[in-house]
């Protein structure tokens, strides 16, 4: 084979599900001189890491660092760390990411009984109590911002649930963590991890996790080795603190891109950025539906930062997802599970999460349904527009 060319890859706009527009910041900080990951200039990097960390996750938890690896890991790093073979999980699945939760937790050895929701609707705190009537679940799990679907799930009226059956209370932080209020500490969570791609928009490889006292006195009970040796939380947080024991070579490299996402979060103010997802997510919907698209999430419980959008009548989605790709060099997502074909998912997380982008979508989307068979009945740029002029 010759020796391909040095790589040049396009620069898309990325407005889908993950990973979302990285800052020049942080693509500078990821080309930092790589060094050992014992080394103390390293060390004190994974410090500030740790408290940046502690502050954007709203909690005082000692065991708050960041796995080497993207959110799955996090999820399977949780279930596996807390669960032992025959423990029960109550997990609530309204979407792709509950059911891997489900898979992960079975894998695990859990007996695992599932709340199921439809796909589009936020999960319901009374299927949970439903489901755990009379039997011990030793974890209650999940999804608090749902990709799949754009759907938030309430952390406290399931942490409640949780409480009452004294279970520990786990939740998938991957979408909401950076883009919405998390509030570990207050929201009662025991485990919870992220992922650097979303609205943190650092690129992907790391998973931020979190885990409260609680959950590592259980962690301390078990019985049996924890299945996974990589992902064993007491190894890693061996080399997080305590004895700073070798146990992985971590990426330096993307450990500098997560600390810079970290910074530039703090720096611009968490209710601050949270505003700013609020907003134009808003700005979309407006725009959205000045053109006559359908958003099947209610309203109340839409995620500012992922929206799904209804594919009209007759048109083909990936044809859409590919135009807008290759002529406008944006990137957004398809639907899944029931949406797949039906849906688009866009996505304004982090970096993403512009008004330049959001108008620059609407317009790109209105040329492109045009050529594929739906005339939008206004543009979308005016109805965005007013709601950052209001
Ligand atoms: C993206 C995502 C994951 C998986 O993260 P990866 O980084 O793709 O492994 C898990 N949960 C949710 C809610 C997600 O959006």
């Amino acid at each position: 084979m010759p020796i391909p060319p040095s790589l040049n890859t396009p620069r898309r706009l990325l407005m889908g599900p993950g990973p979302s527009e990285v800052p020049d910041s942080v693509l500078r900080a990821l080309a930092q001189p790589t060094l050992g990951h014992l080394d103390p200039a390293f060390v004190e990097v994974m410090n500030q890491v740790q408290g940046m960390l502690r502050t954007v996750w709203g909690t005082r938890n000692d065991a708050t660092f960041a796995l080497s690896a993207t959110g799955s890991s996090g999820m399977e790093a949780c279930l596996t760390n807390l669960l032992e073979p025959g423990d029960r999980a109550l997990i609530g699945v309204n979407g792709v990411f509950g059911s891997r939760m489900v898979e992960v937790a079975e894998r695990a050895g859990a007996e695992v009984t599932r709340v199921d929701q439809t796909w589009g609707k936020p999960l319901d705190p009374s299927a949970f109590r439903l489901a755990a009537k009379g039997r011990r679940h030793k974890v209650v799990a999940m999804v608090h911002a749902e990709t799949s679907t754009g759907v938030r799930n309430d952390l406290g009226p399931i942490r409640a649930v949780a409480n009452e059956y004294g279970a520990l209370f786990v939740a998938d932080c991957v979408t909401s963590l950076g883009g919405m209020p998390v509030d570990l500490d207050a929201s009662g969570v025991d485990a919870a991890y992220s992922a650097s791609q979303k609205c943190l928009s650092a690129p992907s490889g790391t998973a931020p996790i979190s885990l409260s006292e609680r959950a590592l006195a259980v962690m301390a009970k078990r019985t049996t080795p924890i299945r996974s040796w990589y992902l064993d939380l007491n190894l890693l947080r061996n080399y997080w603190g305590g004895e700073r024991k070798y146990h992985h070579t971590a990426p330096s490299n993307l450990f500098y891109a997560l600390h810079e996402a970290l910074r530039l979060s703090l720096e611009e103010g968490l209710s601050n950025r949270y505003k700013r997802h609020q907003r134009n997510g808003l700005a979309l919907c407006a725009g959205l539906t000045a053109m006559g698209l359908q958003l099947p999430v209610a309203t109340n419980v839409r995620l500012p930062q992922l929206t799904l959008v209804a594919v009209p009548e007759g048109v083909d989605a990936s044809a859409v997802l590919a135009d807008l790709r290759d002529i406008y060099g944006i990137e957004i997502g398809g639907g899944l599970g029931p949406f797949a074909g039906k849906a688009w998912r866009i996505g304004l997380m982090g970096g993403a999460s512009q008004r330049a982008h959001v108008i620059r979508l609407l317009a790109a989307l209105h040329s492109t349904l045009l050529r594929h068979g739906y005339s939008p009945p206004d543009h979308g740029v005016a109805a965005a527009e007013g709601v950052y002029d209001a």
